[in-house]
């Protein structure tokens, strides 16, 4: 018996002859125990032989092959044992000499006049092009050249090569790939196949089974059989995880029943009626996609999300007012007292001489008052409850809730939960969000939750121009800041940090922009004349409140800040933006940044500044700010530049990381997968279907735990 008829998927390297126990470690290091692992260890990238090439269009160390005759053939010894073979190969393009050291043998084959195909990376000897040790392929005279193989490229470690690594997938994928366990039908290969042509990805035929898969993942015979074999790989990553999404989802909401809240022409027409504006096309199609919703017995669960001002507030409304027409209660919960404030004064201004009845909780109002305000909640002499969301996640008791509408979302998460349920039955729940998110990533992060989005502005705002300027602009950038503030106007300047000592980098922390710095030149020899304020966030609340009312109030005209800026400060006569240290901040928090300066009708201008050297990828990255106004445009390039990480932290997204798939380049995969698995589930909500048991097993295995899919496994 040999070694090789005990090779099994479990069986461990180190018993391998052409492993041993010295490699098996070396192995370990990128992560290959078993021979299992080899099958699913990758080629980072795949190498073809060059085909054979011109004589005179060799380049130096460039590896390359050529067919001609052998015109020359010496053998000379030196002494024993030490020999030289040089034969001279020509074509129509020229001549080349190889030389074989120590290899007598060869003389034999390589005869004069004999055709051979010869591989190998020349190198300049004095004038002429030479090749050591080359591959060589005897050719009969008509002979057609071979097919050379595709060959995989592995990722390597100390002391492990290329030609190591190759003989061993070579021994695992021909041995092994047969054995592996089959988690995709062919029904679904084939359904899948035809869904990504669909969606424009260039298949032939089914898409297929995994032995063929791994073969051709490591020795593909040809690129679209290699490409099949990926696409199937990422697609089956991507269903399993749509899989587990979809089944999070349904367990989060199939036990809970909600109040059907529908809504007919007439309740649409009256609550339109209450706006003082037209609704953009944009706000039309998403109230819609929320009235359908709120109409079902089951909890809507959606996540609104739009740029700052794209007008979210009337399309919650429109909710709310849909429920209290069906005779329900609504909350607003805003994350501050603020923001709950402004909700309240908006709501309040639109629903004069409406029979609706407004209250608000937050953590400013007496006790006796919000012991009031719960009472009448609890009673139903409220409809309409604006909070902020501490406080309405105590103890608060509803008569009748029919919606919960939660404003400017900034976590995310699989989690998010259905709250304030009572007994079987949940409210219909609206999350609004300010921080656009490329439609990929949003499909991974709330795959549990249904998505509807604002692109469109409101008509009638002022237009923002963005500008990417080096330091020695600045000069000239301050007199325009100067002349904008004698047309009355207000200016920010926002730097990255609060004082120079808070810098741990040790490079030089001369111009690292720091908001006490910058503040101290602004007022002393940049603007002299003019009132320049100061806010950061370790000033005391009481400091902090009084700036604020300052700037707002018009008496402060420059405010100098850190990031605290983005959110709670609303002033629309400031229109002009200076960011300092611009390289410190991403693409989305810039935007938001930007989303201060856009809010009255005065065109806006906002200057970016980088400090220290810029390099071109920075500059790349930056100047997206300049060509687009748009947040999702803006959350696609961060995507694209910077990858998930850099938006949301893993942590925060709860998601074990993608081997193969990549939520940005595989974006149609995607949505195949998502709309493959969600149909599956429509059929077969607990997977069920015997075939599918291996996929199950595997969502099972890889986000069990994550998505807390407790009752399904
Ligand atoms: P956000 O999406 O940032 O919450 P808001 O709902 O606060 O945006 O709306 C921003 C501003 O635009 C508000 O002053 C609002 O009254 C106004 N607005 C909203 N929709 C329209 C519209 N269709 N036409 C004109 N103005 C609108
Ligand atoms: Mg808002």
């Amino acid at each position: 018996m040999t070694a090789e008829s005990f090779l099994t998927l479990s069986t461990e390297l180190r018993h391998l002859p052409i492993v041993g126990p010295g490699r098996a470690k070396r192995l370990a290091k990128l992560g290959l125990r078993t021979a299992r692992d080899v099958l699913f260890l990758f080629p980072k990238d795949y190498e073809s032989p060059a085909p054979p090439q011109r004589i005179d269009q060799l380049r130096d160390g460039e590896p390359a092959s050529l067919v001609g005759h052998i015109t020359d053939a010496e053998l000379v010894s030196r002494s024993p044992g030490k020999s030289v073979f040089g034969i001279l190969v020509e074509n129509e393009s020229g001549a080349l000499r190889s030389t074989f050291f120590n290899q007598p043998f060869r003389a034999e084959t390589l005869r004069l006049g004999q055709r051979v195909l010869i591989s190998g990376t020349p190198k300049l000897v004095g004038l002429r092009f030479e090749f050591v040790h080359p591959k060589v392929t005897l050719l009969g005279d008509d002979e057609r050249l071979p097919e050379e193989p595709i060959l995989p490229v592995y990722s390597l470690t100390d002391g492990i090569k290329q030609i190591d690594m190759r003989r061993l997938s070579r021994e695992c994928v021909t041995s092994l790939s047969q054995e592996l366990a089959e988690a995709m039908p062919e029904s679904l290969r084939r359904q899948a196949a035809e869904e990504l042509r669909g969606a424009g990805i260039a298949i032939e035929g089914d898409l297929p089974g995994i032995a063929t898969t791994i073969e051709m993942l490591h020795y593909p015979t040809n690129e679209p059989a290699m490409i099949a074999a990926r696409t199937r790989l990422i697609f089956q990553e991507l269903v399993v995880m749509q899989l587990a999404l979809a089944m999070r989802r349904r367990q989060l909401t199939s036990d809970l029943l909600a109040p059907p809240l529908p809504t007919t022409p007439l309740i649409d027409a009256r609550i339109i009626n209450r706006f003082p504006f037209t609704l953009t096309d944009d706000q039309r199609r998403v109230m819609n996609e929320v009235a359908k919703d709120m109409a079902r017995q089951f909890p809507m669960n959606r996540m609104l999300q739009g740029d700052v001002g794209s007008g979210k507030t009337v399309v919650a409304l429109y909710a709310m007012l849909l429920a209290i027409a069906n005779g329900h209660q609504a909350v607003l919960m805003a994350p501050t007292e603020v923001l709950a404030r402004q909700h309240f004064n908006t709501i309040s201004k639109m629903l004069v001489e409406s029979r609706v009845r407004t209250g608000i909780l937050c953590g400013s109002l007496g006790t006796t008052e919000r012991r009031e305000t719960k009472a009448n909640v609890a009673s139903g002499e409220i409809d309409l409850l604006v909070g902020t969301q501490a406080l309405v996640y105590g103890e608060i008791e509803f008569k009748k809730l029919g919606l919960c509408v939660i404003d400017e979302q900034h976590k995310f998460g699989v989690s998010q939960r259905v709250a304030l349920r009572k007994g079987g039955i949940a409210p219909h729940s609206l999350v609004m969000s300010a921080t656009p998110i490329p439609r990929s990533l949003a499909m991974t992060l709330f795959g549990d939750v249904d998505l509807s989005t604002l692109r469109e502005k409101p008509p009638g705002r002022g237009r923002v121009h963005t500008y990417l300027a080096h330091d020695g602009w600045k000069d000239r950038w301050w007199h325009f800041v100067e002349q904008q503030l004698a047309q009355g106007r207000q200016a920010y300047v926002v730097a990255p940090r609060i004082s120079a000592e808070e810098s741990n980098e040790t490079e030089a922390s001369e111009d690292v922009s720091s908001v006490e710095d910058v503040y101290r030149y602004l007022q002393q020899d940049t603007f002299p004349n003019r009132k320049v304020g100061l806010l950061h966030g370790r000033l005391s609340q009481d400091d902090k409140a009084a700036v604020m009312r300052a700037f707002a109030n018009g008496s402060i005209e420059v405010l100098v800040s850190t990031t605290v800026i983005e959110v709670g400060i609303d002033v629309p006569n400031a229109t002009v933006l200076t960011i300092l240290g611009a390289q410190r901040f991403g693409l989305a928090q810039l935007h938001q940044l930007r989303g201060r300066v856009s809010r009255g009708t005065h065109a806006a201008h906002v200057c970016v500044f980088t400090d220290g050297e810029q390099s071109p990828e920075e500059f790349e990255r930056l100047k997206v700010l300049e060509q687009t106004d748009d947040g999702f445009e803006l959350a696609e390039a961060d995507f694209r530049l910077r990858g998930p990480g850099e938006l949301i932290g893993r942590k925060q997204s709860g998601m074990p990381p993608l081997l193969i798939a990549d939520l940005h380049r595989d974006q149609d995969i995607l949505q195949v997968a998502r709309s493959i698995a969600q149909a599956k589930l429509d059929d077969d909500p607990s997977l069920a279907d015997s075939e599918w048991s291996e996929l199950r097993t595997q969502v099972i295995r890889r986000y069990g735990k994550e998505l807390s899919l407790g009752d399904v496994a």
